[in-house]
């Protein structure tokens, strides 16, 4: 191993970093043949409204299926897919995967449900991305407001761009929301200048809301925002009932996490929507 400090020698010779630059080669090259022999899955996650426990929507949620090590979450594989530009494949399979298995429950009888699908952003500056959509829309036979797009705060950088191009997605009739709200330091600064419909306010919030005065505060000072915009609220990250005591006292009516289900494969979802339905009858929590 090379002792020099030398800028060059030094990084030229690290061994951590040779080996982090081979195990992401092999990652990427997976990645690669994951997505041409499609082993990847969608899962959901229920949206309820907290007065009534009422299901309000689902949130598709990707997985990737690999043959010998099973189940690998979204953050170890969506950063490479987005700097690679294999996002733009992949994003456009789950779009299209998400509507057409929200569509097929709508054709089954259960009442209709909005599906929200996270995009990233290399995705939101596609050129054609209205195109895209609408195209998926179409070919599914969805309707366009029962599809929701999350976007987070962070590719929110270009927001010139970012705005044209949700406006147009907008005017189609499909829903925007903004995902992990309150984590970046400018979020209220702009937040008047998005064409969104709702605000979901990150988890870390949500985490400690039942014992911490200043995540009240600060939920309380989102949700005042929200209706003074007209957005719909919702909280994420949802595992206790004292939390969900916590927000409706704040008047966040909308909630999501662990305490009303994981995000589960299509068919426990779908288990999911017999039983526990739009009406409302199971109380929240119990599984
Ligand atoms: P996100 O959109 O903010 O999704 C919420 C994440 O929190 C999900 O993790 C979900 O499983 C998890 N979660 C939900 N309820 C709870 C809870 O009560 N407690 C805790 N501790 N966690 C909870 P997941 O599925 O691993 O996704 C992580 C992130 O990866 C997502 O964050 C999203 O940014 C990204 N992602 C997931 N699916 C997609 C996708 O299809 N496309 C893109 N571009 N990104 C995706
Ligand atoms: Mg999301
Ligand atoms: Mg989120
Ligand atoms: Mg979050």
């Amino acid at each position: 191993v090379v002792k020099s400090r030398g800028r060059n020698s030094y990084e030229f010779f690290d061994p951590t970093m040779e080996a982090k630059t081979l195990e992401r080669i092999l990652m990427e090259n997976e990645l690669r043949k994951a997505i041409n022999q499609g082993h990847f899955d969608i899962y959901y996650q229920p949206k309820t409204d907290l007065a009534t426990g009422k299901l309000t929507g689902m949130e598709a949620l990707v997985r990737w299926i690999h043959p010998e090590l099973g189940v690998i979450p979204p953050n170890r594989f969506i950063p490479i897919a987005e700097e690679t530009g294999m996002i733009i494949e992949l994003g456009e399979w789950i779009l299209r995967q998400a509507c057409r298995q929200n569509k097929e429950w709508q054709n089954e009888g259960f009442p209709p449900l909005k599906v929200s699908v996270n995009l990233s952003a290399r995705q939101l500056h596609q050129k054609n991305l209205t195109e895209v959509i609408e195209t998926i829309l179409k070919e599914t036979g969805l309707e366009p407001k029962w599809l929701e797009l999350e976007i987070t705060e962070s590719i929110l950088v270009k927001l010139d761009e970012a705005i044209d191009t949700l406006q147009a997605v907008r005017q189609s009739g499909v829903q925007i929301s903004i995902d992990d709200f309150g984590t970046g330091y400018n979020s209220f600064s702009y937040i008047k200048h998005l064409p969104i419909d709702t605000i979901k306010i990150d988890s870390s919030f949500i985490q400690d809301i039942h014992q911490n005065q200043e995540s009240q505060a600060i939920v309380k000072a989102i949700v005042t925002i929200a209706e003074s915009l007209n957005l719909n609220v919702i909280a994420e990250g949802v595992e206790l009932l004292d939390q969900v005591a916590a927000l409706s006292e704040n008047g966040c009516d909308q909630g999501q996490g662990y305490l009303f289900s994981k995000p589960l494969p299509t068919k426990d979802f779908k288990q999911y929507l017999q039983t526990v339905h739009h009406y409302g009858e199971k109380p929240i929590g119990i599984n």
